[in-house]
């Protein structure tokens, strides 16, 4: 089997002014395209040809593990945003809720993690069904938080090559930029799927 590049939910310049298109081209077209070409040289006639892609990050390490965990990576980060930010399901409301005092503050504890992380990486809006509560997670370069347990609803690519073209130096503008275009319907599909696991 081999992974093939998800279908964009949106056009390429649906996300400008946010993030141009020249940016989400080479992002989209070339970045994600080419973790997606390497990962599967690598699983070609091995055990890993079978797997889905999360059984693959999941049991993975070295430059399979790293290739693979940033298909999934890239597929939930642009996965995880839309044109306009969608309105909060009941469901997820009700999470956020549960785990912040209030959806803002949500959002300022992921700015505040995602423009703290140094380096390439990841921040993560992560369910925990041990404590049935949201966190918020770093990652550095490919990790991502399923490999611990966790539920993945939103990811945000913090590695330059995502913001450079539009924001050379300044990480803290595209990560507004980023909360102000989530999908949250997104996270929801994922919380469910959790809860009825
Ligand atoms: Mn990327």
């Amino acid at each position: 089997m081999s992974i093939f590049l998800p279908e964009l939910k949106y056009g390429l310049d649906k996300l400008e002014p946010f993030l141009s298109q020249r940016a989400l081209d080479f992002h989209y077209g070339k970045h994600f395209v080419n973790y997606i070409n390497a990962a599967n040289a690598l699983i070609k006639d091995t055990e890993f040809d079978n797997m889905s892609l999360r059984a693959i990050v999941k049991n993975s390490d070295g430059a399979l593990f790293n290739n693979a965990a940033q298909v999934l990576n890239h597929e939930i980060f642009f996965n995880s945003m839309a044109p306009q930010e969608t309105a909060m399901p009941e469901s997820v409301r009700d999470l956020v809720l549960g785990s912040f005092n209030s959806a803002e503050e949500l959002k300022e504890q992921i700015f505040k993690s995602a423009t703290a992380h140094f380096g390439s990486g990841w921040t993560w809006l992560v369910y925990d069904a041990a404590t049935g509560k949201l966190e918020i997670r770093n990652t550095g370069n490919a990790a991502n938080p399923i490999t611990e347990g966790l539920v993945v609803l939103l990811g945000l690519d913090l590695w330059e090559h995502s913001y450079y073209l539009d924001y050379q130096n300044r990480r803290a503008d595209y990560v507004k930029g980023f909360l102000e275009h989530i999908d949250w319907s997104y996270a929801e599909r994922h919380y469910v799927r959790a809860l009825t696991r």
